[in-house]
């Protein structure tokens, strides 16, 4: 009897941009230095709250995930991965695409912003 493996096959592209990512927060200004706990992409974290969370483009179901663990979404809908990601504003999830940051094997890095939006509850 074969064994039934299920693959998760998850639709990209690369983001087409030549920005450059910063530890900048887009909200506030500040250097973001701090690691993101229990997060398996790259990550910093903002002391307002914000989070930057980065992965090579195939992996950036990786910062979806991370995200909804991080800001405890429990529910997302099934083009949660899309790059654009329009569902998150109902949520009350704001995001920015950050730029391209380091190289790792897997190729280059894309970093996204993202805070929970102020007085959402
Ligand atoms: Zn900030």
């Amino acid at each position: 009897m074969a064994n039934k493996v299920t693959i998760r096959a998850i639709a990209y592209r690369t983001p087409e941009t030549t920005v450059r990512f910063e530890r900048i927060c887009p909200w506030c200004g500040a250097t973001a230095m701090a690691e993101v706990p229990s997060v398996i992409s790259f990550s910093c974290a903002c002391a307002c709250g914000a989070i930057a969370l980065g992965a090579p483009a195939c992996d950036f179901d990786e910062v979806v995930d991370a995200m909804l663990n991080h800001f405890r979404i429990a529910e997302a809908p099934a083009d949660r991965y899309q790059l654009a990601l329009p569902w998150l504003a109902g949520a009350g999830i704001e995001h920015q695409f950050a730029g391209v940051g380091e190289r790792c094997p897997l190729g280059d890095v894309y970093w996204y912003w993202f805070r929970a939006r102020l007085g959402y509850s």
